[in-house]
């Protein structure tokens, strides 16, 4: 009987895998047409200093426009571009596609304003990098210090001293780095010491159920003060409440991320809050304010 289960169930996944390999198959080929054909485009999401409220930078996100099924998250897609190694010219359309803005922005007098690219860990270990880096750079007069790479934790911990010479390496060139969905992975106060890193990003899940959530309030505490004590900067996701800004501001997190702040959008329309206006939160109340 116990057999009978095994089989029917072995038929069931082994149908199912099927349909999703056909399905990343089918993923596969038309991102190879969308690189071709350009059908990418980026949305930049707001990063605010915390207590003056003022912009400071932006995250850029990648989007696929696909012809059938209109705008594409990239959570429908990395990851098939992640397996299938197109996330490395994806990832360098990314790059330049960013430069390229922000040399516009630039041009027009909105610098400076920092730029934050996610870079996939296929992509960090590519060969290529470091000189894809050097010739975007150069090639639309980025000032370095503007941009920085947004990597996930598991960069740091598999990678060990291969990484780490990757992230010299580029670092060398006045990249910055972000470990971003902090908290998720597994990797160590000790990494964060050891590789150049300038910024942690709190992952959106924590900040979720904050304040009320006793733990994830305390396991947030605990990020921000630790990243403070190794003289890192602190950047929290997804803040979509009042209750969590407050929250957030007394327990001197750095900068400010999510849909309280803005959405990520297009170009056009991130320009025009840029002229519109700085400050996209009040600024800090002098009084003193109670942690939760
Ligand atoms: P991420 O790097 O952690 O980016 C933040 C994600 O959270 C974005 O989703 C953003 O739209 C979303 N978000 C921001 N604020 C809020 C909020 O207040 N509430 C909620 N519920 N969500 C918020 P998005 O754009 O769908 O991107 C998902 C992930 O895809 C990114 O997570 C990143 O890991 C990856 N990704 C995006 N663009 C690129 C890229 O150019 N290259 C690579 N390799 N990965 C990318
Ligand atoms: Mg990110
Ligand atoms: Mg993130
Ligand atoms: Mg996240």
């Amino acid at each position: 009987k116990s057999k009978q289960n095994g089989k029917n169930r072995y038929h069931f996944y082994s149908r199912d895998m099927q349909a999703d390999a056909l399905e990343r198959m089918r993923i596969e080929t038309e991102l190879r047409v969308a690189l071709a054909q350009d059908a990418f485009v980026l949305e930049y999401q707001p990063i605010v200093d915390a207590d003056s409220g003022e912009l400071v930078g932006a995250e850029a996100l990648i989007r696929w426009l696909h012809p059938q099924r209109g705008m594409v998250a990239p959570g429908a897609f990395i990851p098939v571009a992640e397996d299938s190694g197109l996330i490395v010219p994806i990832g360098a359309w990314v790059l330049r596609e960013a430069s390229r803005q922000w040399h516009e922005w630039d041009m027009r007098g909105l610098a400076p304003l920092r730029l934050t690219v996610n870079v996939s860990g296929v992509q960090f270990r590519d060969a290529g990098l470091p000189a894809l880096l050097a010739s975007v750079l150069d090639e639309y007069r980025v000032d370095s210090g503007c941009l920085m790479l947004e990597i996930c934790e598991s960069v740091m911990v598999d990678g060990n001293s291969a990484a780490e010479a990757r992230m010299r390496e580029i670092k060398d060139q006045g990249v910055g780095y972000a470990i971003d969905d902090f908290g998720t992975g597994f990797s160590s106060l000790s990494c964060l010491k050891r590789f150049p890193v300038d910024i942690v990003k709190i992952d959106r899940s924590f900040i979720h159920d904050c304040p009320q959530d006793r733990s994830d309030a305390h396991l947030v505490e605990a990020i921000i003060a630790m990243t403070h004590s190794l003289g890192l900067k602190v950047v929290a996701e997804g803040v979509e409440t009042e209750a969590q800004l407050a929250f957030l501001r007394a327990l001197g997190c750095d900068y400010l991320q999510g849909f309280l702040i803005g959405k990520p959008q297009r170009a056009g329309e991130f320009e025009a809050l840029m002229r519109r206006r700085r400050m996209l939160l009040p600024p800090i109340d002098g009084a003193p304010q109670e942690a939760a």
